[in-house]
């Protein structure tokens, strides 16, 4: 099988499995217990908290642990909505995961407002501007993700951090599909930072939240005294030391190896344009992921087109795990628009993603992409492009 979803999960890495299995057995205690035998656990903890945070370049105290990145974006929602001014609004953009939409628009109910997106499904600075000097009622924060789950854009979350920091707007950036894919470096100056340990070889049930320097204190789960009191419930710290490790080698990869993974994408995208030039890559005029290949196929059904690709032994989705199964328009898609994608009739539902790994080979990408073309092509009944003429 060559695995082409990513974006929804990864397996673990061995750095991690290793560090799981020993956190295991050696400091499986709980580190609230007052008993000297839970002093390992405690340090294991504070280890892996300084590690990952320097990582991220934020003050261990400011990085809290959660059991993903949803649950971290749901306590961000709720927190806001405790403690920011009555109808403030918290500006998202149309390009956020569920779990950030729903659970905004669950816990400010008609105080959220989009941020548009680009052509290229980029959200620029002075959209969000705009959307704070439209705010009669002042801002709550801004949440802006780092790079997009569904087509891999890449957004300006450095600018838009310095940005909400001149207007003294808090900045939250979910860095769910940035972290282990680019460098961590520089995340801590956002002041609001949620991430998933699964994403990059961690394991599952495990993720992170950055919380502001300064500010109202965050309350997360409330019943038990974990994390200084700030998110209750027993720390899983065979997970967090194992997405410790993750991240670190993750990082020590990125340094070496990401020139190869961008060019091997990029030998992909000009295999599928040159014989299927009928195919659309969503985000192709911006900076992406190195692992991210979203494709629109006009007149195709990209369900239906996911299945073909899955007989031919490539695992690939239609845009995002969470909405795989619905059959509705990647996000990304309904947020750039038919008429800006410069795409005629209805070309929607037809996005085929392919999310590559750290280990994926030019020999994964180019059967992937010919599982792909004979996909359309029965699908669409498109003509054979000649090879010779496409590969020249
Ligand atoms: N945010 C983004 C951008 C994601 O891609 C995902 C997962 O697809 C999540 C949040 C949710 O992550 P989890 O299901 O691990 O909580």
């Amino acid at each position: 099988m060559h695995y082409f979803d990513f974006n929804a999960t990864a397996p673990l890495h061995p750095a991690a499995r290793a560090a799981w299995l020993e956190a295991s057995d050696s400091a499986w205690h709980n580190p609230s217990s007052l008993f000297a035998a839970a002093t390992s656990a405690r340090e294991l903890l504070a280890e892996s908290r300084e590690r990952v945070a320097e990582l991220l370049g934020c003050a261990p105290e400011r990085l809290l642990f959660t059991s993903g990145a949803t649950a971290a974006n749901n306590a961000l929602a709720r927190h806001l909505a405790r403690v920011a001014p009555a109808e403030s609004v918290a500006i998202i953009s149309a390009i956020e995961h569920p779990c950030i939409d729903v659970s905004f628009r669950t816990a400010m109910p008609g105080r959220v407002v989009e941020a548009a997106v680009d052509q290229h499904g980029v959200v620029q600075p002075e959209v969000v501007t705009a959307c704070l000097d439209s705010l009669t009622t002042g801002a709550a924060c801004v949440s802006v993700m780092a790079a997009s789950n569904e087509a891999g854009t890449l957004q300006p979350w450095q600018n838009l951090a310095s940005l909400c920091r001149s207007r003294g707007v808090p900045f939250h950036t979910d860095a769910s599909q940035w972290l282990g894919k680019l460098p961590a470096a520089g995340l801590g100056e956002c002041d609001w930072v949620t991430a998933s340990a699964h994403k990059f070889g961690g394991p599952k049930g495990c993720g992170l939240l950055i919380t502001p320097a300064g500010g109202p204190p965050f309350r997360g789960d409330r019943g038990g005294p974990q994390e200084g009191g700030r998110h209750a419930g027993t720390e899983n710290i065979a997970a967090i030391a194992a997405m410790a490790a993750a991240l670190e080698a993750r990082e020590r990869e990125i340094a070496i190896r990401h020139a190869d993974w961008l060019a091997l994408r990029g030998e992909a995208e000009q295999r599928l344009r040159a014989q299927l030039p009928e195919a659309h890559v969503v985000g192709a005029g911006a900076e992406r992921l190195w692992n991210t290949l979203a494709v629109l196929l006009p007149g195709g059904d990209g369900k239906k087109i996911v299945g073909q690709l899955a007989r031919a032994g490539v695992a690939a989705s239609t845009g995002s795990a969470c909405s795989g199964g619905s059959g509705s328009i990647p996000r990304i898609v309904a947020a750039i628009g038919a008429e800006a994608l410069g795409l005629p009739g209805d070309p929607l539902r037809g996005m085929v993603r392919l999310s590559s790994g750290w280990d994926t080979t030019r020999a994964d990408w180019a059967a992937a992409i010919d599982a792909l073309i004979a996909a359309t092509r029965e699908k669409i009944a498109l003509p054979a492009v000649d090879l010779r003429r496409a590969t020249d």
